[in-house]
């Protein structure tokens, strides 16, 4: 059943946002709409983030997990996020992810090759991309920021050096890869240490490379800091020390997760604080709230109704969980215009459903979709053995991978421009550039054939200079016309009209 949206009337100026109940369903299921005032035009072309984080996605397709539409049928995710209001999509990227056989530590397998996939993926549905660079070979949060393998050993002054080349060379490989990149942020959850260091004037100073490197590459990209728990007591701290350490960045971006990080009353003091007295933009770049206290893939979930040492705000339901992310993103609009939206955290990471615990174990090994491998232990000493998704309970999906009801919050999160959305183009074996068959012409292809160069397995349609040679030649051909076409590589048009001159 569609939802009629409701547009808010002219607001007072006094009041930073308004809130509206609607009766939408026969069954009372309830959407709030949430407007924000004011948010300048170089943040999200004026919009508010509506964001997501699916870091896991790649892998998660590769082992078998089928997303589909409202209706139930079989549709990419990336639609059906974009569909339902969905604007930016927040991806984590880690230096090198794999151990010294090249088994991946799992957890999406979230290196530049995936984020760039991620990107791609998202801009087809013209939504913007976060990366959220972490600095670390696997998960880096307020327990641990384990330096990548490769930089470990070296001093600070390298560590800075080698974070300003990491960071152009990623954002460069994932743009290239048809992403568009909104945003980007250095460290995650930089509680107090960073990629090995504790020093906070350390910190600092390895913040400020990658800041400079996000600069040189795009200026009109916004550079993210992220701490998390608002409640700590530190945010004033750590935005002091890094305005002392004269740190360029634009958006100071908190996790909050409810049951664990005080109220949104809290959050949007804390946060309003931060942007009053630095001038600085503020977001949640995480958040989540679970609808049921099933498990769905055979690992044990993070959060339940039982769970000790978390504050159960909502109910478990799929209303409490929308009223929850609601009431995230009304806490942001009530900092005023410095409060530009939210991201949810991981929101399909669910397991395939009817797998036995022993068959997932090898999908969570085979494919990196559970948190951890086998192999992360040789990094991360708390991956004692592979596991699964603990948030699966926690996503928007439910667990045959079709929506909630909840996912629908992001339409009713204002303003809002039409997006068209593209359709899906056709087929057509006479594209000769578009080597890997996904319609578009981009670095993907190249990297397929040059693959295929090395092996020495390739087809005769890979003599894509037709000079009766399969080699390097065709390779150039292939970079050259990415790069003359790269503002409309995407458009399957576009490479129409160039094939038919030749
Ligand atoms: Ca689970």
């Amino acid at each position: 059943m569609k939802i009629k949206r409701v547009i808010c009337p002219i607001i007072s100026l006094a009041v930073l946002l308004s809130v509206f109940s609607i009766r939408s369903h026969a069954d009372e299921y309830q959407h709030e709409t949430i407007k924000y005032d004011s948010i300048g035009y170089s943040v999200n072309n004026g919009e508010p983030i509506r964001g997501v984080d699916i870091s896991s996605v790649i892998s998660l397709e590769k082992s078998g997990v089928i997303f589909r539409n409202e209706n139930g049928d079989q549709q990419d995710i990336f639609k059906t996020l974009a569909e339902n209001g969905v604007n930016y999509i927040r991806v984590r990227v880690w230096n090198n992810p794999y151990d010294k056989n090249g088994k991946s530590y799992g957890g999406g397998n979230c290196d530049k090759y995936v984020a760039a996939e991620i990107g791609k993926r998202a801009a087809k549905y013209n939504m913007k991309l976060l990366v959220d660079l972490q600095y670390s070979d696997f998960w880096a949060d307020p327990e641990k920021q384990t330096v990548p393998r490769d930089w470990a050993g070296f001093p600070l002054e390298w560590k800075k050096t080698s974070i300003y080349n990491y960071t152009a060379d990623t954002l460069r490989f994932i743009k290239n890869g048809g992403a568009n990149i909104g945003m980007v942020q250095i460290g995650n959850e930089t509680n107090g240490f960073f990629c090995g260091e504790k020093d906070m004037n350390n910190i600092c100073s390895m913040f400020s490379s990658g800041c400079k490197a996000v600069r040189d590459f795009d200026k009109s990209v916004l550079i993210a800091v992220h701490f998390a728990n608002p409640s700590t007591g530190y945010y004033d701290y750590y935005a002091e020390t890094l305005n002392k350490c004269w740190v360029d960045y634009d958006v100071f971006a908190t996790s909050y997760y409810p049951y664990w990080h005080g109220s949104t009353d809290n959050l949007t003091q804390v946060l309003k604080r931060v942007a009053d007295k630095y001038n600085k933009y503020i977001m949640v770049a995480e958040t989540a709230y679970p609808y049921t206290d099933d498990d769905g893939d055979n690992f044990g979930n993070a959060v339940s109704k039982a769970s000790k040492n978390a504050e159960m705000r909502y109910d478990v339901s799929v209303q409490g969980q929308e009223k929850c992310i609601s009431d995230v993103f009304k806490a942001v609009a009530a900092v005023g215009e410095k409060g530009i939206g939210a991201f949810y955290w991981e929101p399909a990471w669910i397991g395939i459903k009817g797998k036995s615990y022993n068959e997932s174990y090898e999908i969570w090994n085979k494919y990196g979709s559970g948190w951890a491998t086998d192999y992360a232990a040789s990094y991360d000493s708390s991956a004692k053995s592979a596991g699964g998704s603990s948030y699966d309970n926690q996503a928007l999906f439910d667990f045959d991978g079709k929506p909630l009801e909840s996912l629908k919050v992001f339409k009713y999160i204002y303003p809002e421009k039409k997006i068209e959305l593209p359709t899906e183009p056709k087929s057509d074996s006479a594209i000769k550039f578009d080597i890997n068959g996904d319609s578009q012409v981009d670095i993907f292809d190249a990297v397929v054939l040059k693959k295929a160069l090395k092996s020495g397995k390739y087809q005769d349609k890979y003599d894509l200079n037709k000079d009766g040679k399969v080699n390097s030649g065709d390779l150039s051909a292939m970079k050259k016309y990415i790069l003359a076409s790269a503002d409309n590589a995407n458009d399957f048009s576009e490479v129409k009209r160039t094939n038919s001159k030749k």
